[in-house]
């Protein structure tokens, strides 16, 4: 007899198992399939703007192909790509960093996660302003790590304060995930208010992780005041993730940029090193082209964002009982629907929740959009304006009618 216990199926583990999906991938994978079985949809589900990568970032992946850049790179990156992110970092930071205080990532989700993993320890709890970025609270429990959601409603402009973040702190709190501007809301912290929160954070001893990928895009005249260059205490006190997928318009290229203290750096390299080892070589020139080449696409393509927000804003209005928020940034809406939950749909389901909303969307109107549950905002949907202004004036439409259908 054998000594070996048999067993009759291979299961996840716990922890694997525990994960959830992306809600909004998800969302956007449905309405895809969709399309593709012939379905007429609009989808404004994804959060990628709608561009090509500029054309002078392209050809610098082309030539990083023809002369054999295929190889392996140094985990955190090629040297001269960390060199330019240093000006460029300290640049939109307002803070000075050295080359081993800046590491290539796979992404900024992934730079977002290195910086987490690196410093929480489980049962720690890491405040989160609410509504959030689906990724966050995934990462945070993979990590054994505790969620303290701050709520901010549109009454606040989706903006937490001081006073509602001191009504979370605990003593187990030990950090903090700024997104400004956010997505879902596309709320956009002004200076003032970003040095509160970094003058709160630095009173209460609490770390800031900050989520700066939409930094370029926004849409008021204030410059940009980053919460990371607002706090005076050194370096190991922030978390700075950012990348080129949202302002460069390289979402596929897989670039984020991680910046921090020398020994969280070495951390986080360490991490990358034993599990996807260094970025893409190829999306790694095609990043060094971006930071270090023109910038005049990118003030193009915020410009054409800023123009849809506008036109979209004014559809948007015109939809009775709709509560939307003017977004100072990112390329979202985030919208109220609570007045319109508990009605029916005309084939006489009621529509309870904004997951079943958006469902009828969908399924009904031809049009996706994405549920504010995974937001941690039930009763919201966000909606991408990262479409053709065609394309929004059409969703806009399906909306309305969506909408005036209920009862
Ligand atoms: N952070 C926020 C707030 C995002 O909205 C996104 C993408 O939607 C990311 C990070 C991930 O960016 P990347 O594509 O660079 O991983």
């Amino acid at each position: 007899m054998s000594s070996t216990t048999q067993l009759n199926s291979v299961q996840l583990s716990t922890w694997m198992s525990s994960v959830e999906g992306s809600p909004t991938m998800a969302l956007n994978a449905k309405a895809m399939a969709l399309q593709a079985a012939g379905h007429d949809i609009v989808n404004l589900a994804a959060g990628e703007p709608d561009f090509d990568t500029p054309v002078h970032i392209r050809e610098a992946a082309q030539r990083a192909m023809d002369t054999g850049k295929t190889h392996y790179t140094p985990t955190s990156g090629i040297p001269e790509l960390r060199e330019a992110l240093v000006g460029w970092v300290s640049e939109r930071t307002g803070r000075s960093y050295n080359t081993d205080q800046i590491m290539v990532t796979a992404g900024t989700k992934f730079g977002v996660y290195l910086g987490l993993a690196s410093y929480l320890n489980p049962g720690d709890e890491v405040l989160v302003p609410a509504p959030y970025w689906v990724s966050y609270p995934s990462m945070i429990s993979m990590l054994g790590g505790r969620q303290i959601s701050v709520w901010a409603g549109p009454e606040k402009s989706y903006k937490v304060s001081v006073d509602d973040l001191d009504k979370a702190i605990t003593t187990r709190t030990r950090g903090i995930i700024f997104n400004s501007p956010s997505n879902p809301t596309g709320a956009a912290y002004t200076r003032v208010e970003t040095e509160g929160i970094a003058e709160w954070a630095q009173r209460r001893n609490v770390w800031i992780l900050s989520d700066e990928i939409y930094s370029s895009l926004r849409y008021v005249d204030e410059p940009y005041c980053s919460i990371v260059g607002a706090d005076s205490r050194s370096s190991e006190w922030q978390i700075l993730a950012d990348g080129f997928s949202k302002a460069y318009a390289m979402t596929g290229w897989r670039i984020g940029v991680l910046a921090a203290s020398t020994n969280l750096i070495k951390a986080a390299t360490r991490m990358a090193g034993q599990t996807t080892s260094c970025p893409s070589s190829i999306s790694q020139y095609a990043a060094l082209a971006a930071v270090t080449g023109p910038q005049d696409e990118v003030t193009r393509m915020r410009d054409e964002f800023k123009s849809r927000r506008d036109r979209t804003q004014a559809l948007l209005e015109d939809i009775e009982g709709l509560g939307v928020c003017e977004p100072h940034g990112a390329f979202y809406f985030f919208l109220d629907v609570r007045e319109f939950l508990g009605r029916h749909a005309p084939d006489g389901s009621t529509l309870d929740t904004s997951d079943a909303l958006c469902t009828y969307f969908l399924d009904h109107c031809g049009i996706a959009v994405v549920p504010g549950e995974g937001f941690g905002a039930p009763g919201y949907i966000r909606l991408s304006y990262a479409s053709k202004i065609e394309t929004l004036t059409e969703a806009a439409s399906r909306l309305k009618q969506g909408f005036e259908a209920l009862k």
